[in-house]
This record gives structure tokens, sequence and C-alpha cells, in this order.
């Protein structure tokens, strides 16, 4: 039999925002038996899903829509959780504990969790509702992208992060001639060293990608067929369709007009290591949260899948009284290219690289591990085609011990018997 916890009140936890932190909380606490109810609301009229099919396989039509839901339906038509899609809370009274709904309603809660994650950057340029202008955040943006794609042939994606050559890449495999512009003088210059941006060029140049890196907009026109955008090197790039990938704004509004802190420097609501807010019984987690990570040693709001499933479990738990889950070593991924991208830990100038294995070109598949360490302590790691790889690393990440990193690239020697040697040999130290 499942134990059952109660709150100290008999009010729902009221989840605001259905989306994958929010959904895997309402689940978390379902399945460790908190007989509160649980009121999971949200503003999109779709039930939870994941959201990083929408720039992969959902743009290029290899991935039913039925199979990105987070929970099968039967979850909350059983009423173990009470989905209500469609409402939006507008304002919380966080010592009333009353949250207000868009259509009037309001509710009473025990505890809450804001899990409103974020919202598509905008260029002002280049507005939401523009013809052939698109963002990509949601299942309707997804949509509506893939059927004007089916009409044209030419597509220009501005912004060279994870989103926008996942995008690139999407419409390359379905034929579109892309191009695709970066600000910065190369791809992802937050998230990997130069080597591996100079590398993911190369490839997206041999997909068949055009590339332009380190040109500013300078001014855009809109036509009923598209846009012209004019770049500050002088060039102009017309296109039907248009992709603006160019980051992401938490929506923490809600929290800032309830007086929930905020951090100044990455705009999430401040939480502890318990998910719980600056308000009483109120958490957040997911997109929209900032948190102190033992791995990073400083506040982050961290958007990725595994961090609102992670922050998703301590809120639950927090919320029905139990020990938090284990620190997990940040981990994201990305599908590109015909590349299978996974990273653990951050991207730091100061790091030295070493590499395993060979790098994928044209010509063959291959696969490696780049590890990035400061004083022998692994910092970072990019796995290309090598996920199993990179998870024999975990407990070097984990344990962030010293050791001979270049030990590591002698690829006669299976991965886990060297890190297995790297733990013995800072045990007898
Ligand atoms: C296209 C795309 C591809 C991605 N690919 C990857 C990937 O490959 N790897 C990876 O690690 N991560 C990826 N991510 C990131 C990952 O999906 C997000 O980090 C994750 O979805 C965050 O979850 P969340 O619950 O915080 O926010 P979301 O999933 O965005 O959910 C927030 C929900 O809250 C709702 N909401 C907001 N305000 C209110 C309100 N006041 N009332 C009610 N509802 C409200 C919103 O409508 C939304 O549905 C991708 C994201 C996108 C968009």
């Amino acid at each position: 039999m499942k134990p059952s916890f109660t709150s100290n009140n008999s009010h729902p936890v009221l989840i605001v925002g259905a989306g994958q932190a929010g959904a895997t909380a309402a689940a978390a606490l379902q399945k460790i038996g908190y007989s509160t109810p649980i009121i999971l609301c949200g503003s999109e009229l779709n039930a939870p899903y994941e959201r990083p099919p929408l720039s992969k396989g959902v743009l290029t039509n290899v991935l039913s829509e039925g199979s990105i839901f987070i929970h099968p339906a039967s979850l909350y038509e059983d009423h173990a959780i009470d989905l209500r899609l469609g409402h939006t809370v507008i304002s919380l009274d966080t010592e009333k504990k009353f949250a207000y709904f868009s259509d009037g309603s309001a509710i009473e809660y025990g505890s809450c969790l804001l899990s409103t994650g974020g919202n598509a950057r905008l260029i002002p340029e280049l507005p939401k509702d523009a013809p052939g202008v698109h963002y990509v955040r949601t299942l309707q943006d997804a949509r509506a992208l893939r059927s004007a794609l089916e009409n044209q042939t030419q597509v220009l994606v501005i912004g060279g992060g994870f989103l926008g050559l996942e995008v690139a890449s999407s419409a390359r495999t379905n034929g579109h001639e892309v191009t695709l512009v970066e600000s910065a003088p190369r791809l992802l210059q937050r998230a990997l060293p130069a080597v591996l941006s100079d590398w993911l060029a190369e490839r997206a140049i041999d997909f068949g990608i055009k590339l332009k890196l380190g040109v500013e907009i300078e001014s855009v026109s809109i036509q009923a067929e598209g846009a012209q955008v004019h770049f500050k090197d002088g060039t102009m790039v017309s296109a039907p369709v248009v992709v603006v990938a160019v980051g992401l704004v938490p929506d923490v509004e809600l929290a800032r007009n309830a007086g929930l802190q905020i951090n100044p420097d990455n705009g999430g609501i401040s939480i502890d290591a318990r998910c719980t807010s600056s308000a009483p019984d109120v958490y957040a987690a997911g997109d929209c949260a900032s948190q102190l990570n033992t791995f990073f040693g400083r506040e982050v709001r961290l958007e990725s899948w595994q961090n609102a499933n992670t922050q998703a479990q301590i809120a639950a738990a927090t919320i029905a009284g139990l020990a938090l889950p284990k620190n997990v070593v940040p981990w994201f991924w990305s599908d590109q290219f015909g590349w299978n991208i996974q990273i653990y830990g951050e991207y730091e100038a100061s790091l030295e690289y070493v590499l395993r294995g060979a790098r994928p070109s044209s010509t063959g598949p291959g696969k490696c591990v780049f590890l990035g360490s400061k004083m022998g302590v692994l910092r970072h790691a990019i796995a290309i085609n090598a996920g199993g790889e990179l998870r024999q690393l975990q407990p070097l990440f984990e344990r962030q011990i010293s050791c001979v990193t270049a030990a590591f690239t002698n690829q006669e020697q299976p991965l886990r018997r060297l890190v297995e040697e790297a733990l013995r040999a800072n045990a007898e130290h």
C-alpha cells in the first residue's frame, strides 16, 4: 500500500504552469501518496508535453504529437491530478494564500508551486504575429512553423544557440534551403570551447546550411510574402520563413507582482535548496527558478529538461515533508546535423580540454568526448555521439577530485576502467 502524507490543512497544492516541471511535480506528489488534492493549471490548451521534440522530431515529422505528452491522459482522467487547461493565474496573495485566475475565479491553496517557465525573447523588428515570422516555444508554435515549412523552401534562422541550430538542422533535413545568422563570431559561444564551435560550424556547412557568423541585424522590412533582413555588414537575406531563436525570458511577472524575491542577475525566482521561495508555502521550479547550485558554486537559472525535472522532484519532496533527492550533475543534450551532443557541467574559457576518440566527420561517423578540467578537476565534458562514455565520467563530476585527464585520451582502455583507476588513485592519496 502507498504511504499517505497530508499537509497541515486541507487546501490543495496549486501548481501554476503545466509544463515539464509542473507536470513532473504533480506526478511525484501523486506517486508518493500525498493525499491533499493536487491542482495543475496551465495557460496552454494542450496537456503537459515535452518541449525538446518541438525543434527536432515534431518539426521533421518523425515523431507523432501523441508521443510527446509527459504523462498518459489516464493520470488526469482518474482525477489523481486535477488538470485545468486554459487556466491562467493572474495574481497571488501570498499572505491569504489565494490565487486569482483570468476567468475571475479564485482558489485558496495550502502550497503553491510556480513552474511558469519562460517566453521566447523577442526581436522587436520581428514581432511574433508578423507574416512569416516564427518563434518556437510551444507546441502551437511548432505546428505553425511545420505548416509554414510545408509550402516554402527558404528559411532564415536568427540565432546560433542550441534551439536555432536544431531548427536549422530539422529544416535542412526536410530539404529546405537554410541560412543561419549568429551575431557572435562563433556558434554556441557561451556553451562550447572554440574548437568545438568550429567543428560544429564545419558540420553545419557540410549539412548544407549557409552560415553567417558575427553579423548583426541593421533593419527589417516585412511584407506579406516574408521578411527582408538587412545586416550591418551590408548584406541582406530575404526569406518567406524567419525563425527567431535568441533566448528565453523567464516568466516571473506573477512572482514579482506577489512580492517574491527575484534574482537580479538571472531574472529567476530565488529559491533555496528545498525550492522554497521568499514567500511562505510558495515554491518554484524549472526555467523560472534561480537556485544555488552546488556544482556551479553560485546561484543559476538553468534552462534544461533535467533541471526542470530535478527541481520538480525536490519541490514535491519539500511539500510532502520528505528527504530531498540527491544532487545531480548538470546535464544537457541536443540533437543536430546527425550528431547527438550531451554535456556535463559548463564551459569556462580557462578550462584545459583534451579529446578522447575521433571527431565525427562528413566521411565517417566517429564519436568522441571533450573533457575540460581546471587543475585536473573535471568541470565540463561534451560527448558527441558518445552519451554512454559521458555517463562513465559521472563519479568524477560528482566527487570533483583531481586526476590526470590526459590519461582519458587512451582509447586502448575502456573509459570505465580509467575512471576507476582515477578514483582509486585519489582514495590512496
Ligand atoms: C523547442 C525547445 C527545445 C528544447 N530542447 C531541449 C533539449 O534538447 N535538451 C534540454 O535539456 N532542454 C531542452 N529544452 C528546454 C526544456 O524543454 C525546458 O527547460 C523545460 O521545458 C522547462 O520546463 P518548465 O516547466 O520550467 O517550463 P515550461 O515547460 O515552459 O512550462 C511552463 C508552463 O507554464 C505556463 N504558464 C506560465 N505562466 C502561467 C500562469 N500565470 N498561469 C498558468 N500557466 C502559466 C506556460 O504556458 C507553460 O505551459 C527545449 C526547449 C524548447 C522550447
